[in-house]
């Protein structure tokens, strides 16, 4: 008779299967977040509906990836597609929290930084499909990463900085746009989703966070560009790529920020 810890099952096993539905759980919950705060609907009730007929999803109708996997994409009322959207980011968001447990580890870090993560999630697919970073996510962002800031890194004092810098760079990015060519280039959102980061991260990895931004958003622009597919006004929204960033920042941040140094000799 083989007992659990033969066949493998330690605590961390378990650990980690429990943080892997903890992170599909979290998915699903996140895409209710990016159907609705769009549309200013409440994101605890009702419960979830088809936007087609109306079918109430009943428990089984709303496992994550399972029951996607079993309709096979489409409405158990009426048959209507649903949108490939849904499991996607319930995978994303398992693998977020699988990478974000790789480096945390079990700690109060590695709830924070998860915590960010899921901001950071809804705000990509929002700004992605509505071109909007939403203040109810941004504005308690910036108040979640001060807070937490006073009890994990970067500390109260780098995040007040951090925040900013953060909002600042990009502020003064805008105006100076502005003033140049006559035309709105930055969004307020972006400023306001860039504080939030620097809240959370602190000024060294806000730093980060936006370079990473920019080149990614530089590159896949001229691509985008030199496609043939359109202009910049085409090209993808500039939160989708300081999510991208933020996430990139929060993850690998600190050893880009020592191997920068090093380069110093600092
Ligand atoms: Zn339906």
């Amino acid at each position: 008779m083989p007992d659990a810890m033969a066949v493998g099952l330690s605590p961390d096993v378990i650990g980690v299967f429990a943080l892997s539905c903890l992170g599909l759980a979290v998915g699903s919950f996140l895409n209710v977040c990016i159907h609705r705060i769009p549309k200013h609907v409440s994101i605890v009730s009702p419960g979830s509906r088809c936007p087609h007929c109306g079918y109430a999803l009943r428990w089984f109708d709303n496992i994550p990836l399972v029951s996607y996997a079993v309709l096979r994409g489409r409405c158990r009322g009426c048959g209507a597609g649903i949108s490939i959207r849904y499991p996607v980011v319930e995978l994303i968001t398992l693998v977020i929290f699988l990478t974000h447990y790789a480096v945390f580890g079990w700690s109060a870090l590695l709830v924070v930084r998860l915590l960010f993560a899921c901001a950071l999630i809804v705000l990509f697919a929002i700004d992605l499909e509505h071109h909007l970073l939403p203040n109810v996510i941004t504005l308690p962002g910036i108040g979640a990463g001060l807070l937490f800031s006073t009890v994990v890194p970067p500390g109260i004092e780098a995040a007040l900085i951090g925040t900013l810098v953060g909002g600042g760079v990009l502020w003064l990015i805008g105006e100076a746009y502005y003033r140049y060519a006559g035309q709105e280039g930055m969004g307020g959102g972006d400023v306001k989703m860039l504080a939030m980061i620097g809240a959370s991260l602190g000024w060294k990895l806000v730093l980060v966070a936006l370079v990473f931004s920019s080149v990614a958003g530089s590159v896949i622009g001229m691509l985008v560009i030199l496609s043939g597919r359109g202009g910049m006004k085409q090209a993808l929204p500039y939160g989708t790529f300081l999510a991208l960033g933020g996430l990139v920042a929060s993850l690998v941040g600190d050893r880009i920020v020592s191997w920068y140094a090093g380069l110093y000799g600092m």
